[in-house]
């Protein structure tokens, strides 16, 4: 989608710190880490968040859930890591194209 950040991200017209692409996703450090480890996993193609999901995203969803253990695993964080997506204005998404937060480390915070 045309001036959407993360789809020029996913296309390399916008440098990121990737660590894992694949067809379908690709996988890149958040530029404001609130953990030690923060990554955002997005999907290639363009949806600006879960209530846009239909059943023809089935097996991406599938897909991008049944990564996060490896990449966590990857990252060091075997004894456990979050994951947060955050959807429309009032909770809390800035941008709108689909992104799991997937953070980790040491000091991780607390809600509230
Ligand atoms: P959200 O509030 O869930 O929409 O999260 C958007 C996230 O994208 C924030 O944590 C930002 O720090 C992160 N972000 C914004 N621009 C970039 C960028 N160019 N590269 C990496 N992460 C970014
Ligand atoms: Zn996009």
């Amino acid at each position: 989608m045309k001036d959407c950040l993360f789809c020029k991200i996913a296309a390399g017209e916008i440098p990121a710190d990737k660590i894992y692409e694949d067809e379908q996703v690709v996988v890149f450090r958040d530029i404001n880490p609130k953990a030690e480890v923060h990554l955002l996993i997005i999907p290639r193609e363009h949806l600006a968040g879960l209530n846009e999901l239909e059943s023809e995203h089935d097996a991406l969803i599938a897909h991008i859930m049944r990564l996060i253990h490896p990449i966590a695993i990857d990252q060091g964080l075997e004894s456990g890591y979050r994951t947060i997506i955050n959807t429309g204005k009032d909770g809390g998404q800035e941008v709108f194209h689909l992104h799991i937060h997937l953070l980790g480390g040491r000091n991780l915070p607390g809600f509230g």
